[in-house]
């Protein structure tokens, strides 16, 4: 039998090309379609295998005429707040007319999808920790909306096509995941914060500090991906999970502890809170633990000693 074929969006981008890269350990032929706004080139150049291919394209746009395909895993669009009103356009239609091509292409090959949302999708929550029946605390119309909303129509537009068109589909929550590969000028706070203190410059912490998230490692979150996309259709088709870590942690203390890991001796300067930055995030993650035996076990510590190598050669400074 021939091996599956895997179509990845955003494969050149931080979280799917360490998806790449784990499909390709599972003897997957992989095919990454991109349009590297965010992602990079670099991102793949480490892979030799010969079922693996990388094809330049804006999933705005139907998908290319590829012979055949098994799986969709529809990774693809920026997901830093940096750039939600910058690119706002762009990432609206990536999450609606991007998820639309995606459907179409996989409902055209009959191929299982794996739909990538966000923690985002509950907003500025009030219910914590978030589970998947929480249904969410969005402004429909603030600088965040057009991630938020668009992720969140990316989900109703699943349910719709599971639905009329019998597709499975299994979606992932994924919360707030770093890891080498993410871009030292990203902007998301883990690459920030790493990057201010390599190059010995003060952390720049939003508001007081006192709002929350919870940091999953990357090898983590592949370790739930894996599983999900692979369960029986009777296990896993149309569902929706969270993967995320539960170690939650104040932005505040997140700052004192990579100045204490990398034992750098920067300061900690205080800037202004960016509108509707959700106050709380953790996720509950009973549902990824019942149906895959899943939980993340990379301590935030140890996560920001593996990720500080691969900034250190990007910014080309060491910490020592
Ligand atoms: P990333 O910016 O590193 O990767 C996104 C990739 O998508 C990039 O390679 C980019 O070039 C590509 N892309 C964006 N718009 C595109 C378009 N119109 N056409 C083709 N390619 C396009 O970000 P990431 O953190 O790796 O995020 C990957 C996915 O995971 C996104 O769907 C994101 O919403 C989701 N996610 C990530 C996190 C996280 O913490 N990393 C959290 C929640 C959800
Ligand atoms: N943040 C910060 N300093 C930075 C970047 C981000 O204090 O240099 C804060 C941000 O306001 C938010 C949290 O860190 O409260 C996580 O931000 P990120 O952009 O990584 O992702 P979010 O969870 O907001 O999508």
């Amino acid at each position: 039998m021939s091996n599956p074929h895997a179509v990845v969006t955003g494969g050149a981008g931080f979280v799917g090309s360490h998806l790449v890269d784990s499909l390709l350990d599972d003897d997957f032929e992989v095919t990454s379609l991109d349009n590297f706004g965010s992602g990079r080139p670099e991102n793949l150049e480490h892979i030799k295998s010969d079922r693996f291919n990388s094809v330049e394209h804006d999933v705005r746009n139907p998908f290319p005429d590829l012979d055949d395909a098994d799986y969709v895993f529809h990774f693809s669009s920026r997901a830093s707040p940096k750039d939600f009103e910058s690119h706002a356009v762009e990432i609206a239609l990536a999450n609606s007319e991007g998820t639309h091509n995606a459907l179409e292409f996989a409902r055209k090959h009959d191929a299982r999808t794996i739909l990538a949302s966000t923690s985002e999708i509950y907003g500025d929550p009030e219910v914590h920790p978030q589970n998947e029946e929480y249904n969410g605390n969005v402004n429909l119309r603030g600088p965040r909306s057009p991630y938020d909303e668009s992720k969140r129509f990316s989900e109703a537009l699943a349910v719709a096509y599971q639905e009329q068109y019998d597709l499975d589909i299994r979606t992932v929550r994924i919360f707030n995941t770093y890891g080498p590969r993410m871009r030292p000028d990203d902007g998301r706070v883990i690459p920030n914060f790493l990057s201010q203190a390599l190059n010995r410059e003060p952390l720049t912490v939003y508001g007081d500090g006192t709002q929350t998230r919870s940091f999953c490692y990357v090898s983590d979150l592949l370790d739930g991906i894996r599983p999900f996309a692979r369960a029986e259709k009777e296990t896993a088709a149309g569902e929706v999970i969270n993967l995320g870590s539960t170690e939650e942690i104040k932005i505040l203390t997140l700052a004192e502890t990579i100045i204490d890991v990398l034992d750098a001796d920067s300061d900690i300067v205080f800037r202004d809170l960016p509108e509707d930055d959700p106050k709380v995030r953790r996720p509950d993650i009973s549902r990824a633990k019942q149906l895959l035996s899943w939980e993340p076990n990379v301590s935030l510590e140890s996560g920001i000693k593996r990720t500080l190598p691969y900034f250190e050669n990007e910014l080309g400074v060491s910490i020592d």
